[in-house]
């Protein structure tokens, strides 16, 4: 079987070491962060009817790599082979971008962008409606976008890991959508996947403690149906069991003694994702 990034952090996972990053080196990821925060804003406008996934892989992989430095940090990550991911409808993630994929009206497609500069990395995912969609799938992206929202907030010092997904759980409760938890967030620092791992179900007060100067990735997954998921023949592409919609959003954030600080986004705030932020093409 090819590995996935699951697999990847549970090989990692024998190397418990959860590292501790300075201001300068959290400043770096942040500007690797701004890279993605805007890549990510020059894409939306972009994910039309139309147009295929290679497409937008192609613009990501040269927008990144218009900045000096800057490199693509998943291409070639575990043999993948493009340089984002690209999912589309119930492709949960790790989707290779394809010319013969052409976005239709009414899909929703996630973008997840990873990059390194300077030896550092982060991390960032958002998905994009196309064309025109339902209602009802306006409601999966909402609800995913402030699932990721109240999981950032919880991503304070005296926190645990558990209070992230306990968060999430929150926020999914009473929903008709289910959280896909065979995939969780990650630390991230000189390499992209490292630990702590951060499911995105978890309960308050337990796991890991969060303290300053951790730098995670934080990415709910949401399903329309199933929280089940399988991965392709092709080895990478994960979908729904059922193949239900499926959506995610991510950001990369440093636990700071100020708070949780938001480093892939274009304000590198302390303030969590707005609910209003580009999710329609
Ligand atoms: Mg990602
Ligand atoms: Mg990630």
């Amino acid at each position: 079987m090819m590995c996935s990034w699951r697999c990847a952090l549970r090989l990692e996972s024998v190397n418990r070491v959860i590292h501790l990053r300075t201001q300068e080196e959290i400043d770096v990821i942040a500007r690797g962060g701004k890279i993605i925060a805007n890549l990510l804003a020059e894409i939306a406008p972009r994910v039309v009817p139309g147009v295929s996934t290679a497409d937008l892989d192609i613009f990501c992989d040269e927008y990144i790599l218009s900045h000096d430095g800057a490199v693509p940090v998943f291409k070639g990550l575990y043999g993948f082979p493009g340089s984002v991911c690209t999912s589309v409808n119930e492709e949960v993630v790790h989707g290779i971008p394809s010319p013969s994929r052409i976005l239709a009206s009414g899909d929703i497609v996630s973008v997840d962008v990873g990059v390194r500069l300077a030896a550092w990395c982060s991390d960032s995912a958002w998905t994009f409606l196309v064309g025109e969609v339902d209602d009802a799938v306006h409601g999966l992206l909402e609800i995913t976008e402030k699932a990721l929202g109240v999981a950032i907030e919880a991503a304070k010092p005296g926190n645990h890991v558990g209070d992230i997904g306990a968060a999430v759980i929150a926020t999914v409760e009473g929903k008709s959508y289910a959280i896909v938890r065979d995939l969780v967030g990650h630390g991230v620092g000189r390499e992209v996947h490292e630990e702590p791992q951060i499911p995105n179900i978890g309960r308050p007060g337990h796991g890991p403690l969060l303290r300053e100067g951790m730098v995670l990735a934080i990415e709910p997954m949401l399903s329309a149906g199933s929280p089940e998921i399988r991965t392709l023949d092709d080895g990478w592409t994960v979908i729904t069991a059922d193949k239900a919609l499926s959506a995610h959003f991510e950001h990369t954030v440093a636990v700071t003694a100020q708070g949780p600080k938001v480093l892939t986004t274009l304000e590198s705030s302390f303030h969590t994702v707005s609910t209003t932020t580009t999710t329609t093409a």
